[in-house]
């Protein structure tokens, strides 16, 4: 149906390689506090969040900046910014379902406006005043001298008792080239609270979907348990509703997917998926609804409008980072998705799809014979490396 061709993907896929490297520090005068005053000023932003129901950034500094500033005078204005903008960001993500919490000791997140590398000396805001400590980067990190630090994450490592420092050095971009069109690629994830989630953001909730199915299963063994015959026969016709219940779901689900801006919709291959320690839950989820049917619909849907719909490995989608490409089970809990390595955090389905659309731009770039030089090279120097969310530079086809 479609006439791709993975290998014009070659001149437009723009490769984000980061590299973190971490040491650990004694601990600084009164920086145990400062982090603790740094979790209650995230804190209170949460809360300012959930009296107000908003998560305006400009709004929130109106309201609480002075009155913070007066009580936490060692707190640095840029750290109360960023700290600020992380505890709205995380309410906004979790759409104030429940109340993020940081822990006392956990990292506070650095940028250009707190930290800075000149040479070997090392700055970063702390309390009161800026901390300034030589670093003797290790021979093995010495080739990523040239790359630019752009953030960091400082925290407390109670083990160790000295603080962790986590410097994110960014490759430089690599040259723009050629525009010819544009082609839209969307990750699409499938999991157990969302029927879909998009690399985008944008989901279709199971939660009503899930609420049908239990009653459908309640009536059923209602029916079950009589076993007359009238009953019997009522279990057969709610059988072909339930039926008809999720094929119509799947119907809107699709429909309403390939209305969407994108040419490419990139899935997990759903033979993989149940093998994946998702729990038994998520497991049974997946058994149960009918996922194959939503692939079937989308494929055909997709395909009358010349759209294509492809299937990538499903390894790893949910453990990994899709922002540092750090691959750690322990950073998903539930539907959080909570990065400890860079800070990430997002919905778990939606940290999911984006890697699940990075998957395939970076196999699309294996199977083009001219990408083979620079994407073996990203996976050989670079294991994390990642796939910089292309929405904003925009993919190019030439033949559509
Ligand atoms: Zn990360």
């Amino acid at each position: 149906m479609s006439n791709f061709d993975p290998k014009l993907l070659l001149t437009i896929y723009i490769l984000t390689m980061r590299r973190t490297y971490s040491f650990y520090m004694d601990v600084p005068e009164g920086f145990l506090d400062y982090l603790k005053t740094c979790s209650e000023i995230f804190a209170r932003h949460v809360d300012w969040a959930f009296e107000n129901k908003s998560t305006n950034k400009i709004q929130a500094h109106k309201d609480l900046y002075h009155k913070l500033r007066l009580e936490f005078p060692n707190i640095p204005s840029n750290i109360l910014q960023t700290t600020r903008d992380q505890a709205l960001e995380i309410v906004k993500l979790l759409k104030f379902a429940s109340k993020p919490k940081k822990k006392p000791y956990s990292a506070v997140r650095y940028d250009a406006r707190n930290m800075a590398l000149r040479g070997n000396l090392l700055t970063f805001s702390g309390p009161g005043k800026r901390i300034r400590t030589m670093i003797d980067l290790p021979t093995f990190f010495q080739k990523y001298k040239s790359w630019v630090m752009k953030s960091g994450t400082i925290g407390y490592d109670k083990f160790k008792k000295k603080i962790k420092v986590s410097l994110i050095f960014e490759a430089p971009t690599p040259q723009t080239i050629q525009r010819v069109k544009t082609e839209r690629i969307v990750g699409i994830d499938r999991g157990l609270y969302n029927i879909v989630a998009l690399s985008d953001d944008k989901a279709f909730s199971s939660q009503q979907v899930r609420k049908q199915k239990r009653k459908f299963l309640h009536v059923k063994r209602q029916l079950q348990a009589k076993g007359t015959r009238s009953a019997k026969r009522k279990l057969k016709a709610r059988s072909g509703r339930e039926k008809r219940f999720s094929s119509n779901i799947n119907h809107v689900v699709s429909k309403w997917l390939v209305g969407l801006p994108y040419d490419t919709f990139v899935l997990e291959d759903l033979s993989g998926i149940r093998n994946q320690n998702r729990g038994h839950k998520v497991n049974n989820w997946m058994h149960n609804w009918t996922f194959y049917q939503l692939e079937q619909f989308l494929t055909y849907k997709a395909g009358a409008l010349g759209k294509q719909v492809i299937f990538v490995d499903a390894r790893y989608t949910s453990q990994k980072c899709s922002n540092c490409g750090i691959t750690c089970k322990k950073n998903r809990n539930g539907s959080q998705y909570h990065c400890t390595s860079c800070g990430y955090f997002g919905h778990a389905d939606h940290n999911a799809a984006i890697n699940i659309r990075s998957n395939y731009i970076l196999s699309a770039a294996y199977a083009s014979q001219e990408a083979i030089w620079s994407v073996e090279q990203a996976l050989a120097n670079e294991p994390n490396a990642v796939l910089l969310n292309c929405n904003a530079t925009g993919f190019l086809v030439a033949n559509q």
